[in-house]
């Protein structure tokens, strides 16, 4: 037989498509053709693939080979096809079975030597094995645990290129991977660490609920990244879908640990003001890295700092928040990701950011305004909750003994509010409050009573609020309402709800 074709799976961002690697060897003069929309890394497969056949213990096959990937019209990227095609190559020149290759999946990249090794993605791409009716799959011994997160998929792992003849031949095993480990418990920084700070504290209650988006405005010290540490502490599990995206994102982005297995916790990025855009939003060349916007997507992404962010910087984040998805332009085709996340942003007050406080703030009126203002187009105007907080005096600090309140007792009334959010909003589809567009929040039968919302409007005509600022005051009350266990805000929701919009930059924002 001269003829062979294995399967394997690209990716298009985080999407999965198999594709068919076949091989052809013809007489003629020897050479290796590779066809079927390869990038460079790709054609560098025919060197690595001759390479690590030889140094298996294989003979290369002297003929006019030509690779062929199916369908064409897929892009494909790196080095995950390689052993795909050594095995497509193989059994065409007669020195495998073609039988035992049937119906599986081959993933992974050769070193020259003839190793198997790890590759990004391979998750989703099982994942993708899985929905187009494939039971089994081989990939890289460094990803077995990986791929066995996918339901319904045998797994075998493999490190060597000539282990991998072997088993094919029937002549060796390989064996069937440890199961990934249960997630661990949710870990990480405790709400019970932050004393004081009942309103900062509330905040991120009120924004765990509902989905917020949260800006936290105050001096140095203030505990403002303690308070955004700890939002992903206060959100639900992913459930099944998203956790499959969480954790086939950080496994495109090469950042899954070994052994992990699938995310269930709420991610949480905290990228540096310096940050790339490509850091942040994704990029790199070959297959798109997803940046750090895709990375907290279902959590939380938190920027420190946010007015020191490029301009641009700021600018980029403007589509993906309203749409959950980054598009990153390529030569080659869009790739997308996913990024559906809560921001949560801190900025101090000025450029000076005085830690002992406003009092000591040495910049003028101008500076002042024009500090937070840089955030208003693209982020604050997406931002319900915005609150200043203030470091905590030494007398507050040894006052304040009761201890502070757990995580796990705030995310156990945070759940209960959303799932009556979610039960209200679900013929409309939206699962948090922050989703309910403002006009359908005052439309009846969802219009609040005329009485509780009337220092609303009053600050609505004296200009003292925006239409903008009205729609999130309601918003907001909402949630506060479904952390009450209240099917419906009161007067006093909306007031509070209002509390949560004071400080300079709502003020600003709204009076422009
Ligand atoms: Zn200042």
């Amino acid at each position: 037989m001269s003829y062979a074709r294995v399967l394997c799976v690209g990716l298009v961002g985080v999407e999965g498509h198999l594709v068919e690697v076949e091989a052809d060897l013809s007489p003629g003069l020897p050479a290796v053709v590779l066809t079927g929309l390869p990038d460079t890394a790709l054609h560098e497969a025919r060197d690595r693939v001759r390479a690590a056949v030889v140094n298996s213990g294989q003979s290369w096959p002297n003929r006019r080979i030509t690779v062929n990937l199916l369908p064409a019209t897929v892009p494909k990227h790196g080095s995950a096809f390689d052993v795909a095609i050594a095995c497509a190559l193989l059994a065409g020149a007669g020195e495998l079975p073609l039988a035992p290759l049937e119906g599986v999946v081959v993933l992974g990249e050769l070193g020259l030597d003839g190793a198997v090794r790890p590759i990004r993605g391979v998750l989703p791409m099982v994942a993708a094995a899985a929905r187009a009716g494939i039971g089994r799959v081989i990939v890289p011994l460094g990803n077995a645990r990986e791929a066995t997160v996918v339901p319904g998929v045998t797994v075998r792992g493999v490190d060597s290129l000539h282990r991998l003849v072997a088993y094919v031949r029937g002549e060796d095993h390989l064996p069937e991977p440890a199961p990934a480990p249960p997630p661990p418990p949710a870990g990480g920084p405790d709400l019970a660490d932050v004393a004081g700070q009942e309103l900062g504290r509330y905040a991120l209650e009120v924004a765990a609920a509902g989905g917020h988006h949260l800006a936290l405005i105050g001096p140095p010290g203030a505990g403002k990244t303690m308070l955004a540490e700890r939002l992903p502490s206060l959100l639900p599990e992913l459930d099944d879908t998203s956790a499959l995206e969480v954790t086939a994102l950080q496994s495109i982005a090469g950042v899954l640990p070994p052994d992990g297995g699938l995310v269930r916790r709420p991610p949480f990025q905290a990228p540096h003001h310096s940050a790339s855009l490509a850091a942040l939003v994704g990029g790199g060349s070959g297959l798109a890295r997803p940046g750090a916007l895709s990375l907290a997507h279902r959590g939380v992404l938190f920027l420190d700092e946010a007015p020191e962010f490029a301009n641009a910087t700021l600018q980029a984040l403007r589509q993906p928040l309203e749409s959950g998805r980054v598009r990153l332009a390529r030569a080659r085709g869009n790739t997308e990701y996913p990024a559906r996340v809560q921001v949560v942003l801190a900025a101090n007050p000025c450029p000076c950011a005085n830690p002992a406080g406003d009092q000591f703030c040495v910049c003028n009126a101008t500076a002042r305004r024009r500090y937070l203002a840089k955030l208003s187009g693209p982020l604050l105007d997406r931002i319900d909750i915005q609150i200043r907080i203030q470091p905590l005096s030494a007398a507050q600090l040894m006052t304040t003994a009761a201890p502070a309140e757990s995580s796990a007792v705030v995310a156990a009334r945070v759940a209960e509010a959303r799932a009556a959010a979610a039960e209200r909003w679900s013929k409309a589809g939206w699962r948090v409050n922050a989703e309910v567009p403002g006009p359908y929040l005052r439309r009846p039968p969802w219009r609040l009573a005329a009485r509780d919302t009337a220092a609303l409007r009053a600050g609505l005509d004296r200009g003292a609020l925006s239409a903008r600022g009205f729609d999130r005051i309601l918003r907001l009350a909402w949630s506060i309402a479904d952390l009450d266990g209240r099917g419906r805000p009161t007067g006093s929701d909306v007031h509070e709800a209002a509390q949560l919009r004071i400080g300079e930059a709502h003020d600003q924002r709204d009076q422009t």
